[in-house]
C-alpha cells in the first residue's frame, strides 16, 4: 500500500473494538493482574508490543498512535513522549554518559542545545556542534568516544539539509548512532531509518497533531533499540497522555491531504518572495538558493510549510517590527505545524557557535498553513509597503 492508503488504517483494529473505526482512549495508571504470577508475568513481558504493566507502559490508546507512527516511518516501533523536547532527551541520554562524545548540527532547535550545554554539560558529557553542511568531512571530527551524531534536516531556522547517508557511513563505520530530528518533514516526506538513520524523532506537536491543541514527541526506531528508548523514557517517568495521543492519531489521518496544501502555498509564496525586491535570499529547501537543495532533491518525497527568508540589510528593527506586527494572518508565535500560518522573526547569530550567523538583514521565518495563498499573498504584499514606507 502507498503512503497516503496506510495512513487511513494504521493503528487501527476496528474488529476488535466493537467495528468502531478509531481506537478508544483508555485512561490508566494501575494495570491489574488476576493473580501474583500474573502480575509477575506481565512486568516480565512489558516490553513486548501489546503488554502493560503500569500506565508508564503505555495504554492500547498509546500503542495505535506508536503502531500508526512506525508504519509512517518506516521502523518497527515507536516511543510516545510528552513533547518533542522529551523525545530529544531520551533518543540522546539513552547513549551518552560521563565521559563520552556528542556531536550536534550548529542548526538545531535551540532547546536541543539547552539539553546539551546545561544537563550534558553538567554531567561531563562533552559536546562539538558541527557545521551543518559537513557531510563526510564530519570524519575530522569524530573522536574515540563519540557515541552520537545529532542532525536535524532541515534546520527548522536556517533550513540547511544535511547530508545524511554520507554522515551514516562515517558515524557507523565509526561505532557511533545517528540521531535526527524529522520534524519538519512530518515523516511524510522524509524516512530517515530508510537512510540509514537510527532514531528518527519528531515533534508530533507540529505537523502530526497538526492543529495546534497538543504536544507529543516521537521516537522510531528498529526493533533493537527499542527497549534501549522505552527504558530511558521510563527512568525519566515520561508519559504520553492518552487524550493527545488520539488527537495525534486523528490528526495523522489528514496529515497527507493537509502536507500537499502547506506544500504547494509555501512554495508559491516562496517563489515569489525570491522576486520581491526587499528580500535578500529564500532559504526554503526546495528552491536552489537553501544551502544543501541537493541533499532535498536526492533525499526527499516533498517539502512542508516552513522556511526563511532574509530580508535586505536596509531595513533597521523597526520598520521589520512594523512589517511582522502589522500581519493579519500570520499569527507571532513559536510551534509551527498547525493549519494557521505564523511568522517570527530569527536571531541565529545569538545562538550558532561552530558555524557564526554572518547576515547582516533580518531573518523572517514563515509558516505557511491552510488559508487561501492569494490571501497570504495580500498580506505579505501590505507587509512589504510597511517595510519600505
Ligand atoms: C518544536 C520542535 C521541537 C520540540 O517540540 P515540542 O513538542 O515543542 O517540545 C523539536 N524539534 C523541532 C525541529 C521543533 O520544531
Amino acid at each position: 500500500m502507498k503512503k497516503d492508503t496506510r495512513l487511513t488504517r494504521a493503528g487501527t483494529d476496528p474488529h476488535n473494538n466493537h467495528g468502531i473505526i478509531n481506537p478508544p482512549v483508555y485512561h490508566a495508571s494501575t494495570i491489574s493482574a488476576p493473580t501474583l504470577a500474573g502480575y509477575a508475568k506481565i512486568s516480565a513481558e512489558r516490553y513486548q508490543e501489546g503488554t502493560f504493566a503500569y500506565g508508564l507502559d503505555g495504554t492500547p490508546t498509546q500503542l495505535a498512535f506508536e503502531r500508526a507512527i512506525a508504519d509512517l516511518e518506516g521502523g518497527d516501533r515507536c516511543v510516545a513522549l510528552p513533547s518533542g523536547l522529551a523525545a530529544i532527551a531520551v533518543a540522546v541520554l539513552a547513549f551518552v554518559k560521563s565521559g563520552d562524545h556528542l556531536l550536534i548540527v550548529d542548526s538545531a532547535y535551540t532547546p536541543a542545545r539547552l539539553l546539551a550545554d546545561s544537563v550534558l554539560a553538567d554531567n561531563n558529557v562533552q559536546v562539538t556542534y558541527y557545521d551543518p553542511m559537513l557531510g563526510k568531512d564530519i570524519a575530522q571530527l569524530m573522536q574515540p568516544n563519540t557515541k552520537v551524531v545529532f542532525a536535524e534536516s532541515p534546520g527548522s531556522q536556517t533550513f540547511e539539509v544535511q547530508d545524511i547517508p554520507a554522515i551514516v557511513d562515517v558515524a557507523h563505520s565509526r561505532g557511533a548512532v545517528v540521531v535526527m530530528d524529522n520534524t519538519w518533514s512530518g515523516g511524510y516526506y522524509y524516512r530517515p531509518l530508510e537512510h540509514g538513520v537510527d532514531v528518527s524523532l519528531q515533534a508530533a506537536t507540529k505537523y502530526i497533531g497538526g492543529h495546534s491543541d497538543l504536544m507529543l514527541g516521537t521516537i522510531v526506531v528498529k526493533a533493537a533499540l527499542y527497549e534501549q528508548m522505552k527504558s530511558t523514557a521510563k527512568v525519566y517517568g515520561y508519559h504520553a497522555a492518552p487524550d493527545d495521543c488520539y488527537q495525534a492519531l486523528r490528526g495523522l489521518r489528514t496529515m497527507g491531504v493537509r502536507l500537499e496544501r502547506h506544500q504547494s502555498s509555501a512554495l508559491a509564496l516562496a517563489r515569489w518572495l525570491e522576486t520581491r525586491p526587499e528580500v535578500n535570499r529564500v532559504l526554503h529547501p526546495a528552491l536552489e538558493a537553501c544551502p544543501g537543495h541537493e541533499h532535498w532533491r536526492r533525499d526527499f518525497e516533498g517539502s512542508s510549510g516552513l522556511f526563511s527568508f532574509l530580508l535586505n540589510d536596509q531595513f533597521d528593527d523597526s520598520a521589520v517590527t512594523n512589517m511582522i506586527d502589522g500581519l493579519a494572518l500570520f499569527a507571532i508565535g513559536a510551534s509551527w505545524g498547525g493549519y494557521e500560518s505564523l511568522v517570527m522573526r530569527l536571531h541565529p547569530e545569538d545562538s550558532r557557535t561552530a558555524t557564526p550567523w554572518s547576515h547582516q538583514g533580518a531573518l523572517v521565518r514563515l509558516h505557511i498553513g491552510l488559508e487561501d495563498v492569494d490571501d497570504l499573498r495580500d498580506d505579505l504584499t501590505a507587509g512589504f509597503e510597511r517595510l519600505t514606507s
